[in-house]
């Protein structure tokens, strides 16, 4: 089987934005300058900031080690809604994390550690730091799901596409790879105890 080439550079910043929404990926694309985006619960605001730092790595504009997205809200405002927080107070309290990161000067930001300079900031709050971890595009796609995607469409369908086009391909849309089977490959899908290591519960 021929080896399968990595996706290229373009490929990799196309696969990053194609999974947003038109307004999401307005958000991405804007590398350069602040970019406000106000939007309700569950709408894709940290995935269109996660989208937009990718994006900016992969494209050289920023640096990934010199970004640190922070996410804050206010006490009592969990993931899923405000809660008792009356919507003036998010908004109060995201302009003031605002204002007060206004204020960071360049050799602060160069000088200072992340957690002395979000102390320093925040001082009257509850900071907490997580754990970092480097920025990488990763793809969770495999040979083993696009199988288990292929045993569940069924036999039937996977021969039709084969006795088409003599091989079955897969492309997974997210980073551009292909998975082909041929007629062995797609006979072994179906052989008895090939899924035996779907994963599921036995
Ligand atoms: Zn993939």
């Amino acid at each position: 089987m021929p080896a399968v080439p990595e996706p290229s550079l373009a490929e990799r910043i196309a696969a990053v934005l194609e999974e947003l929404d038109p307004e999401q990926r307005a958000v991405a694309e804007a590398l350069r300058g602040p970019v406000c985006v106000l939007a309700g619960a569950g709408t894709g605001k940290t995935r269109a900031l996660t989208h937009r730092i990718a994006h900016g790595v992969l494209t050289g504009e920023y640096a990934p080690g010199q970004v640190l997205p922070v996410t804050s809200r206010p006490a009592g405002v969990t993931e899923s809604g405000a809660g008792g927080v009356a919507e003036g107070e998010i908004e109060d309290a995201w302009r003031r994390v605002q204002l007060v990161a206004d204020t960071v000067t360049p050799g602060e930001l160069a000088s200072l550690d992340d957690r002395d300079l979000l102390r320093r900031l925040f001082a009257e709050d509850d900071v907490r730091m997580f754990q970092s971890a480097p920025v990488f595009f990763r793809c969770r796609c495999s040979r083993e799901r696009v199988s288990n995607m292929l045993r569940s469409l069924g036999r039937e369908e996977v021969d039709s596409v084969l006795e088409e086009f003599g091989q079955v391909e897969v492309r997974c849309e997210f980073c551009s790879r292909a998975y082909r089977f041929d007629a062995v490959d797609c006979a072994a899908l179906f052989a008895p105890g090939a899924d035996a290591h779907r994963g599921g519960v036995h």
